[in-house]
């Protein structure tokens, strides 16, 4: 499967700004610098096309891309939407009802969301937030992914142990999860498999 182009498509911060409803649709989410933006740059195999900020939360708003895919000789399109990074510290009791009002509006209306990716730290493990975010999103009905990124800061022989202690820590999720590294590379090909699995379901 190779990415043939992925563009930005638009921001919004209401659903009236929402692109049309016309494609089967990803998020991604996780607490403020888990790794979100390298991991959509890794996924699109474009490198700026998810700004690494270096202040955390600043993105306010929902981001949209698009993404064209050639696969045995036939092209398809999905959309990527990049949701603002949560459980930053500094923000205000305010903004964060804002920031929740938001995202929980697109992850509960949204009609074309075929899955969430869930971003998790493999080095810290789910954090209350993630904890909060996948309860929320079982009961809701949507299809979680959850991904495991900085695999990398482990060494080697912990990766698998890792992996396995974090999952127990999920036991109330059903799937498996991902060991993934935006700096060494690996994982890209398992969140793929899953997000065009998701993509492809009724
Ligand atoms: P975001 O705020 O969730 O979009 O996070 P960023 O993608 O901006 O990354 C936050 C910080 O973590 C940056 O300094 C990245 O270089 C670093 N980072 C992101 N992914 C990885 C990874 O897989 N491994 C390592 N070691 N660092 C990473």
């Amino acid at each position: 499967m190779k990415v043939i182009a992925a563009d930005f498509v638009t921001t919004a911060v209401a659903p009236a700004g929402w692109p049309p409803a016309d494609l089967p649709e990803i998020a991604f989410v996780g607490r403020s610098n888990v790794g979100k933006s390298s991991m959509l740059n890794k996924l699109s195999g474009r490198k700026g096309i998810a700004r690494v900020s270096g202040t955390p939360g600043r993105t306010r708003a929902l981001n949209f891309f698009e993404l064209t895919l050639e696969r045995a000789a036939t092209k398809e399109k999905l959309r990527f939407c990049d949701l603002p990074g949560y459980g930053f510290a500094k923000v205000s009791k305010a903004e964060r009802a804002q920031w929740a009002r938001m995202i929980e509006g697109y992850l509960a209306e949204r009609e074309p969301l075929k899955a969430v990716v869930v971003i998790i730290d493999g080095k810290v493990g789910p954090t209350d937030d993630d904890i909060e975010m996948l309860r929320w999103l079982e009961a809701t009905g949507r299809r979680p992914i959850v991904v495991a990124t900085k695999m990398d800061r482990l060494p080697k022989a912990h990766r698998a142990g890792r992996l396995r202690q974090i999952e127990a820590q999920l036991q109330f999720l059903p799937r498996t999860l991902i060991g993934f590294s935006a700096e060494e590379g690996f994982g890209r090909d398992d969140v793929w498999a899953k997000i065009l699995d998701a993509a492809h379901s009724p």
